[in-house]
């Protein structure tokens, strides 16, 4: 992160510190994975997963293209099943925002793979309540990883949640809960970038699908405005998982 400028004596020692922090963690610094927080044996095609892990991590082989009611396509890494429910509910309540650092690289394959594109991607937003009362928004932070990895900016100012949903919203059906989405999500008017925005690709960034209506909600606005969006998310229990043996045979 950038010092902010024209701050001279406190920045010049937190600056002597932070390069300290940075050549120890160069040198001792033993990565640990970030399933399940063994220490890593470099190198390994995740900085931040073992081998294990790895091998064992649902990835949605071959069905990355998720089969959904939404009216723009949508994209996922992994299966909704095995370690992915605990990855992301304590990325989501538990500061665990390193998984969302090792998740990260493992999405940004898939963006390779299917050969998206984007001119931005768009983290769906919590409302402003929300996020400070958990004091982060995981897709955000999901998204700032993926920009690392991708070199794709991330665009955090556009796209508003200016209605909470109140929590018992998950335990809704998925009519009620659909209806209940409705204009939950808008675009900042007052920003400068909502002019140049028809005809741009985007990828509308979420950590989960369920049932897709906050997807599909959240990109109500963008739609409206001329976006071609793609969703991506790190997980989704939607389609049906093919074992390893299974999909090996239809290779
Ligand atoms: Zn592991």
């Amino acid at each position: 992160m950038a010092e902010p400028a024209g701050v001279t004596e406190p920045a010049g020692s937190h600056r002597f510190l932070s390069m300290l922090r940075g050549a120890l963690e160069r040198f001792y610094y033993i990565p640990y994975c970030a399933v399940c927080d063994e220490a890593v044996e470099p190198p390994t095609p995740s900085p931040f997963v073992c081998k294990n892990c790895l091998s064992q991590l649902p990835f949605r082989m071959g069905k990355e293209e998720v089969s959904w009611e939404g009216s723009f396509p949508l994209y996922a890494t992994f299966f909704y099943k095995d370690v992915l429910p605990g990855l992301i509910v304590s990325m989501k309540f538990s500061e665990r925002t390193d998984r969302a650092r090792a998740l990260a690289p493992l999405m940004a394959r898939t963006i390779q793979r299917q050969g998206l594109t984007a001119d931005a991607i768009i983290p769906v937003p919590l409302h402003r309540r929300r996020l400070a009362e958990r004091g982060y928004n995981q897709a955000a932070i999901l998204a700032d990883f993926l920009s690392k990895s991708t070199g794709i900016p991330v665009l955090n100012s556009l796209l508003i949640r200016h209605l909470e949903t109140d929590r018992q919203s998950e335990a809704r059906s998925v009519r009620e809960r659909k209806l209940h989405m409705r204009d939950v999500f808008c675009l900042d008017r007052t920003s400068p970038l909502v002019a140049g925005l028809a005809g741009r690709p985007v990828l509308l960034l979420d950590d989960v699908v369920t049932t897709g209506s906050t997807l599909m909600e959240a990109a109500r606005p963008l739609l409206a405005e001329g976006l071609r969006v793609t969703g991506l998310v790190a997980a989704t229990g939607r389609d049906r998982y093919l074992g390893y043996g299974e999909a090996a045979q239809q290779w």
